[in-house]
């Protein structure tokens, strides 16, 4: 089969010959083989497509693609039988057709079966020597490329980008944007997968690290994290529990199907924030696994500390100011003109004002030192531009006694935390640090005004 051919077909929604052969074999009788085996097949399309439902987790596919089927069970399958999931994902890996097999692929059979359908892609490299290099080669290396500098998949369908990639090879036929992020996306993730695989069969005392969060259309997202002695981590598993109530009986079934995965002796330590249900199925697994240590994520708890000073009455009054002041120059493109000028006649670097944004654990420090930073510019607009600052209450704010002074007083004492957070996320900081941030975070807070600013 031509490349071009290969294209069409995967393009087309159809599949290779030889799953083409395996279809029709069913539909005369013999006995289902291949994916088919792990999918209840529903109504025909009558374009050689089915409906299709996972036998495991019950995924209903309208319309199943034999690929999409595949990638499921290597990739996302929440319930697929191990065997099963690597047999699939060796599939995906090596770009394979389906195999007409009652047995997972193992060590044993790997050769023989394999063998015979490997998929044959070739494509000149230059017309001129007549030598060839395999298509899935340059598809590979798009892909990465386009995962990996987070090119958006629809720039592959962009006119001066096809003739990009033409100019390179005029033989390579290029990729639509849906086979891009459906298809070709599908294999890395399964090479991905595969390598995590072999990670975890070589190593033990493994950390499993997870957490949970609402994406903009308001999907309920949890992560599953590995991270090895050598401080690596991986990104283990994603998991939609959108449609779930999230107890604590049902997180703990969660990370127990992680440990269970992975071999629960190889397993050290379980982190997380410490939200009730999360907390409590920390408590669960580790009451249930005795060698599993429960640590509680020192990140999140330096935040709720930091939440706890900016409630302060004290601090919680200059957090209000200062943001209003930034909103302010924000909002105001001619006040906005004058501060960029004057940071530059003052040669300021570190940028301008920062927003305070509450799920940035470190935006609190940043926005309340931009106004420590800025002090002299903001004085100069103050007294010298003051017909540009059209809003009455930021002025107020602005010649305040003792505004810049107090505003310099929370940010010391909000640093210690900043810093804390920012130490605690590189992937080379210890238990032993966490304490001494703690530490320091303590003698900061001992320096706050008692509540004489009420
Ligand atoms: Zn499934």
């Amino acid at each position: 089969m031509t490349e071009q051919e290969r294209r069409q077909l995967v393009s087309s929604d159809t599949e290779s010959e030889k799953e083409r052969e395996n279809e029709i074999h069913t539909k005369s009788g013999r006995p289902q083989s291949g994916i088919w085996k792990h999918f209840d097949r529903g109504e025909s399309k009558g374009d050689g497509h089915w409906e299709g439902t996972c036998q495991y987790c019950k995924k209903f596919y309208s319309r199943a693609k034999l690929s999409s089927l595949r990638a499921h069970l290597a990739n996302n399958c929440k319930d697929v039988p191990e065997e099963w999931r690597r047999h699939f994902n060796y599939i995906l890996v090596n770009n394979l057709n389906d195999l007409p097999t009652d047995e997972p692929l193992n060590e044993s059979n790997i050769f023989t079966l394999t063998q015979k359908w490997k998929k044959e892609v070739k494509v000149t490299a230059d017309q001129s020597e007549l030598a060839t290099i395999d298509a899935s080669v340059i598809d590979e290396t798009i892909t990465l490329a386009f995962i990996m500098c987070g090119i958006p998949f629809r720039v592959i369908n962009n006119p001066f980008f096809v003739n990009a990639l033409k100019t390179l090879n005029p033989n390579y036929n290029i990729p639509s944007c849906k086979v891009l992020s459906e298809h070709l996306l599908d294999n890395e993730v399964a090479k991905v997968n595969k390598n995590i695989d072999e990670i975890i069969r070589s190593t033990s005392n493994i950390t499993i690290g997870l957490d949970g969060w609402t994406t903009p259309d308001g999907k309920s997202i949890w992560c599953f994290v590995l991270l090895t002695s050598t401080r690596q981590e991986y990104l283990y598993k994603l998991g939609d529990f959108s449609n779930q109530s999230h107890t604590a009986e049902f997180l703990a079934n969660q990370i127990e199907i992680v440990i269970d995965r992975i071999n629960s002796k190889k397993i050290l330590a379980i982190v997380s924030d410490n939200g009730a249900n999360v907390a409590s199925a920390r408590h669960l697994i580790c009451s249930k696994y005795k060698n599993i240590l429960n640590v509680r994520c020192v990140a999140h708890c330096y935040n709720l500390i930091s939440k706890d000073i900016i409630q302060h009455t004290f601090a919680e009054r200059m957090i209000q100011r200062a943001n209003r002041v930034v909103q302010f120059f924000k909002k105001s493109h001619k006040a906005a003109a004058i501060l960029k000028e004057k940071i530059r006649q003052h040669g300021i670097s570190d940028g301008g004002l920062k927003t305070y944004v509450e799920t940035r654990w470190t935006t609190v420090h940043e926005c309340v030192s931009s106004i420590v930073r800025l002090k002299s510019c903001l004085e100069e607009i103050r007294d010298n531009h003051s017909e540009v600052v059209t809003t009455p209450a930021i002025l107020t704010i602005l010649h305040s006694r003792g505004f810049f002074h107090d505003t310099q007083h929370l940010s010391k004492v909000l640093f210690p935390i900043k810093n804390a957070i920012l130490a605690v996320e590189v992937t080379n900081s210890t238990l032993a640090d966490a304490y001494i941030y703690l530490i320091k975070i303590a003698s900061s807070i001992q320096n706050l005004p008692t509540d004489e600013y009420k």
